[in-house]
């Protein structure tokens, strides 16, 4: 590491702390922290993870550096402030609980901050979560919320558990699921899906049980399969909630009995995801459906795995399995 690197780290957690203190220690921080509480988050996680709060004062950062007497060239290359047009550097979060992402080393390279709104703060065009841009420290391609602190729990037992959001992370971990990850609010990179790779051998999918969760997890199957040889399933959240709501709902204890024992084949996801928007009354439909299982069917390395479903699909729809086998052969030979 470079001593540029070494200095942006400092501001970053020089900020960290800073935002910490606000959340802790102060009454302008007092009401998100009573938030956080209420959404299940103790003080021993929030401390943990360092979690804080950016005033709503645009000059609140840059004050604190000031006084610190911080070397100011890095602060235009930290993605903590932004520019305005006479130069002047403002703060780039406000109004925010303040996320330190770390890189796999454990050191605090950006933020994602969680706009809280308050009765007399509510900006309806604020984005939910704002993240610090891309730096020479903040690389979004590779970061992995929580990486550093999973890793040994993944090492163990070998399984990774990938969230949507890092309160779904959080909720996880505060149920003793300490191997969650998550990636920045976009979807999974070569890049990431190496480092997974490397100490997992199998990843459990546990995206938010929404339209747009499922979406994302039958994205990330295609692309996992793609780029890597990672054992891959399924968990679902039930009732569109998310994992962090489903804990909230049902506790901890049945989300971990979800997350252990409530982990699906990839196909059974598929044959689950592929009705979603069918008319399964309509006969076109439903050979439209059985069509694109077998497609599926393909990357389905395990013959026992492979068999199974064909009966499954035999008996449900009534069609031979001698023909569903023959039409899989076709279709492999086409894909070869
Ligand atoms: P919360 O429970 O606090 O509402 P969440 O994690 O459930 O948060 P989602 O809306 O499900 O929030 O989004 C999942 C993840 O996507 C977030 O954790 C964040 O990383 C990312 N994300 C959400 N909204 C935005 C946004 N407007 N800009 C950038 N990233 C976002
Ligand atoms: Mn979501
Ligand atoms: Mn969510
Ligand atoms: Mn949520």
């Amino acid at each position: 590491v470079d001593s540029q690197q070494q200095q942006l780290i400092q501001l970053h957690e020089k900020a960290a702390e800073v935002y910490h203190h606000m959340l802790v220690n102060t009454a302008v921080g007092q009401e998100a922290l009573d938030y956080l509480h209420q959404r299940g988050l103790d003080d021993d996680l929030i401390e943990e993870f360092n979690i804080g709060f950016a005033p709503n004062q645009r000059d609140f950062l840059v004050r604190v550096f000031q006084n610190e007497s911080l070397d100011s060239k890095a602060f235009p290359e930290s993605g903590l402030f932004v520019e305005r047009e006479n130069e002047e550097l403002v703060d780039r979060f406000y109004q925010r609980i303040m996320f330190p992402i770390r890189n796999f080393q454990g050191k605090t390279v950006g933020f994602s901050g969680r706009f809280f709104a308050t009765e007399d703060v509510n900006e309806q065009d604020q984005p939910k979560y704002l993240n610090s841009p891309e730096t020479t420290l903040f690389n979004k391609r590779e970061i992995l919320f929580n990486f550093d602190k999973a890793r040994s729990s993944i090492r163990k037992d070998g399984t990774v558990y990938l969230f949507e959001g890092f309160m779904d992370v959080l909720a996880a971990y505060r149920s003793g699921m300490t191997n969650g990850i998550a990636s920045m609010g976009t979807s999974l990179t070569n890049e990431q899906i190496t480092s997974i790779s490397r100490i997992a051998q199998e990843l459990a999918l546990c995206y938010d049980g929404d339209q747009a969760g499922v979406d994302a997890t039958n994205r990330a199957i295609s692309h996992l399969q793609e780029t890597s040889r990672l054992d891959l399933s399924v968990v679902s959240v039930p009732e569109n909630l998310d994992p962090d709501e489903y804990v909230k709902k049902y506790g901890q204890e049945a989300f971990v009995k979800l997350l252990e024992h409530g982990k699906e084949t990839v196909f059974l996801f598929k044959m689950r995801y592929r009705r979603l928007n069918k008319n399964m009354a309509n006969e076109k439909e439903q050979l439209e459906y059985v069509q694109e299982l077998l497609h599926d069917l393909l990357d389905v390395d395990s013959l026992i795995e492979q068999d199974r479903y064909l009966t499954q699909l035999s008996t449900e729809f009534q069609i031979s399995r001698e023909s569903l086998q023959q039409q899989l052969r076709d279709l492999k030979r086409q894909n070869r």
